[in-house]
């Protein structure tokens, strides 16, 4: 479990994550959005030591992070992709870590295998690409078995059968029980992954909220309405004040009003309705319309 309460981080004039409290809970993968620049990365470095808050804490199992004795059985983490680039094999730079851990070294060969890396384990890790290089960071941040994982936008790079595998191993790791907190600045990405969610602009927490709440909160989306009388209802709700279109004859979009009213209004004109539809907001209006003001500031001030 993460519990972050009340973070916040300035660099100079900047605040970079503003007054934060969430808590990521073990179980499930939870999906951490916002726009570039709302401050993820920042927030995932402090939780793990990287960084010092200005104020507030992060807690990783009712501890900070170098309070853990052994912090890599406590959190692994894929933070700057590419960072672990030297001229080290594959294999001894996960070793490296594990021996600092007292990991057996047959551990090494099985975290490179579940990663895929294991005909390329004796490759200098400086000449891979940012697939392998994104595995390699996976496999570094599974050695020690954490029961806290923590990535930042994990798929950046990755070609579809990555990112396929990346999802399928996300879930795998939340199904074992583990507290999976991984970033993101598509919500089509986290949609596919992540059940709860937390969307973050301008540093500001802006819904911690799972993927079915955001879609029913995204407000009152159209409705469609086939009627074999749809001239007069389209009259009718007009001048009750609904807005409507109809690209055909006998069927109309309607806004302003659910499906359930329409129903009702319909009913007291006497008027047939023959499918009632509403449209649900897709996932990715809800989190556009929740992370325009953030996006808008961004612009303004990179104008
Ligand atoms: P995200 O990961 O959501 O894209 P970041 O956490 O990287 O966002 O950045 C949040 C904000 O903090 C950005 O405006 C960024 O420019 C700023 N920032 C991040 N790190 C530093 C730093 N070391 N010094 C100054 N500003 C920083």
């Amino acid at each position: 479990m993460i519990e972050i309460s009340g973070l916040t981080k300035r660099y100079g004039d900047k605040v970079a994550v503003d007054d934060l409290s969430f808590t990521v809970r073990p179980g499930q993968v939870t999906g951490f959005l916002g726009p570039n620049g709302a401050g993820k990365s920042t927030t995932m470095r402090l939780i793990v030591g990287l960084d010092r808050p200005t104020a507030g804490s992060a807690h990783v199992d009712g501890v900070r992070y170098d309070e853990h004795p052994a912090p890599l059985c406590a959190v692994g983490a894929l933070l700057e992709a590419g960072s672990v680039h030297n001229g080290r094999s594959a294999y001894h730079h996960v070793l490296a870590l594990a021996q600092t851990h007292g990991i057996p070294a047959a551990r090494v060969d099985d975290v490179l295998a579940m990663v895929g890396l294991d005909s390329a384990a004796r490759r200098r890790a400086g000449g891979f690409s940012l697939g392998m290089g994104q595995r390699l960071g996976i496999a570094a941040a599974l050695v020690a078995d954490p029961a806290v994982v923590i990535l930042d936008e994990p798929v950046n790079g990755l070609d579809p059968d990555g990112v396929l595998w990346m999802r399928t191993l996300l879930k795998q790791l939340a199904a074992q029980g583990r507290t999976v907190l991984v970033s993101s600045h598509l919500m089509s990405e986290m949609a596919m992954t992540a059940e709860h969610l937390v969307i973050i602009g301008r540093g500001r927490l802006i819904a911690d909220t799972t993927v079915e709440e955001l879609i029913s909160e995204a407000g009152v989306g159209d409705v469609i309405v086939r009627s074999p009388d749809a001239t007069d209802l389209h009259d009718h709700l007009v001048r009750v004040g609904a807005a409507v279109t109809s690209e055909h004859p006998g069927l109309l979009r309607v806004s302003g009003f659910s499906a359930d009213q329409i129903g009702d209004l319909a009913c007291r004109q006497g008027l047939a309705v023959h499918e009632l539809t509403p449209q649900r907001a897709t996932l990715e209006q809800a989190y556009m319309e929740l992370t325009q003001e953030s996006v808008e500031f961004q612009n303004a001030s990179a104008a």
